[in-house]
């Protein structure tokens, strides 16, 4: 029995061997590819558009103090805030693009940003979160995928991020080579309580979603697990 990437099902009879040996996959005689007189095109426009959506999460928290990036400033999603505090970390501390760019790792299922960025690396010692952002979209981009959108919330009591929204959108959907639509910053307050509302940090939460081709490979090795499980007739 083999797997045919076009029907999703297993089959006995398999691809012609040229058709194996071009494409590296098999193809059932009862496919699209072939109710639609072996059309070669139709069938590679059937497989380019076989893509999956994935969707990733990220969060992130970062205190305030001393050990500042920039004193009387946060930067929060590429946007420099005058502030009475300012967050602590290794790099600029900007929180809700570390929380992206987490999602983006997430949905992509390689690690995250510290395991790309190690705070322990001297490197990255007063980086500009830019750096890591502009990463994390390049592995999208290395997939063939795109970013379908994504949704960020910092939460903080102040400063107030309503009047920064615009520029935030516009720098993170540069930096991600996406139109602004595709782009959401959000904020609330924590009503006073737990460490945001005491103002002792601010957090960020951000989900993804990407779209990327599908692996054939994958799919089939999923097909096969569900076969020898007695899930899949
Ligand atoms: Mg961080």
């Amino acid at each position: 029995m083999k797997w045919c990437v076009l029907c999703k099902r297993f089959s006995a009879e398999i691809a012609a061997p040229t058709l194996r040996a071009v494409l590296a996959f098999e193809i059932c005689p009862n496919s699209c590819y072939a109710k639609n007189s072996n059309d070669f095109r139709f069938m590679f426009q059937e497989l380019a558009m076989q893509t999956e959506t994935r969707v990733g999460f990220g969060y992130d928290v970062h205190r305030f103090g001393p050990n500042t990036y920039e004193q009387g400033l946060v930067r929060l999603c590429g946007v420099d805030i005058p502030h009475d505090q300012a967050l602590e970390g290794h790099s600029d501390a900007d929180v809700g693009m570390h929380a992206l760019c987490d999602a983006i790792y997430g949905a992509l299922a390689d690690g995250d940003i510290g395991a790309h960025f190690p705070p322990s690396d001297p490197q990255w010692k007063g980086a500009e979160s830019q750096v890591f952002l502009r990463h994390a979209a390049s592995l999208i981009a290395k997939t063939g995928g795109r970013l379908v959108n994504c949704d960020v919330t910092l939460v903080c009591e102040r400063p107030k991020i309503g009047p920064h929204r615009p520029a935030m959108r516009a720098a993170l959907a540069e930096l991600l080579g996406v139109v602004v639509a595709r782009v959401a910053v959000k904020a609330t307050t924590s009503e006073g309580l737990g460490f945001t509302g005491r103002q002792e940090g601010i957090a960020a939460h951000a989900v993804v979603s990407i779209e990327v081709p599908k692996s054939n490979d994958e799919e089939a090795a999923e097909a096969e697990a569900l076969l020898a499980g007695g899930l899949l007739e």
